[in-house]
């Protein structure tokens, strides 16, 4: 989330190469399942998720965004990749308690440029496993709230678009639309997969148990 307008996208999906991908890629309303074992596989997978996150000045990412329909997603409020500690990877997230409502602006890297305010849950409290595979529960209010419910609603295929009012969404209807007519310009030229090739990857994709 928190996508600078200046940062440069590719939407193009390969299979050995990681990349952010952009709305309205099927990936984004995809129910991801459940990693069933943190291994070397999702070790790797959290790094290069951390390093995009980075490369794109985002403070938080979801394996949706990257075409992994896996639960889990990367924190770093921060931003700042010099900043190690503040590192935060939530395997198969629940959000527990949720108290008060607060709203505030967001972006997300799966929309560059896109702004909108959204209201959120004030205070969370969340559990998840770590890449040690150790549980683990926090706290969280203000943008760490925030961060947790945005990237946990990724998991699920919800997207902040969703979560804004109509009065905050009518505006940037137009945004959107622009959004989904070059995704579709980009699949005429051939430059973007069809979409039901990136279903079928998706679904090849999910966690084996
Ligand atoms: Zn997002």
């Amino acid at each position: 989330m928190f996508a600078r307008p200046e940062a440069v996208f590719s939407q193009i999906l390969t299979v050995n190469v990681m990349e952010i991908v952009v709305y309205p890629h099927p990936a984004l309303r995809w129910k991801s399942k459940p990693v069933q074992e943190i291994n070397a596989d999702v070790r790797r997978v959290v790094a290069e998720m951390l390093e995009l996150m980075y490369a794109h000045k985002g403070i938080g990412l979801a394996a949706n965004q990257v075409a992994l329909p896996w639960r889990l997603f990367v924190l770093n409020l921060t931003g700042d990749p010099a900043e190690k500690d503040e590192e935060v990877v939530f395997i198969n997230p629940e959000i527990l308690k949720r108290k008060g409502t607060v709203e505030a602006e967001e972006g997300c890297l799966s929309f560059p440029g896109l702004y909108g305010n959204v209201r959120r849950s004030a205070n969370i409290v969340v559990e998840a496993f770590d890449l040690q595979g150790n549980a683990f529960e926090v706290s969280g209010d203000d943008l760490a709230a925030r961060a947790v419910q945005h990237e946990n609603d990724h998991l699920d295929g919800v997207l902040f678009i969703d979560r804004m009012t109509e009065t905050i969404r009518r505006p940037l209807d137009p945004v959107i639309a622009d959004f989904e007519t070059q995704y579709r310009r980009g699949q005429e030229q051939g430059k973007i997969p069809a979409d039901e090739v990136v279903l079928r990857q998706l679904g090849e994709r999910e966690p084996k148990a």
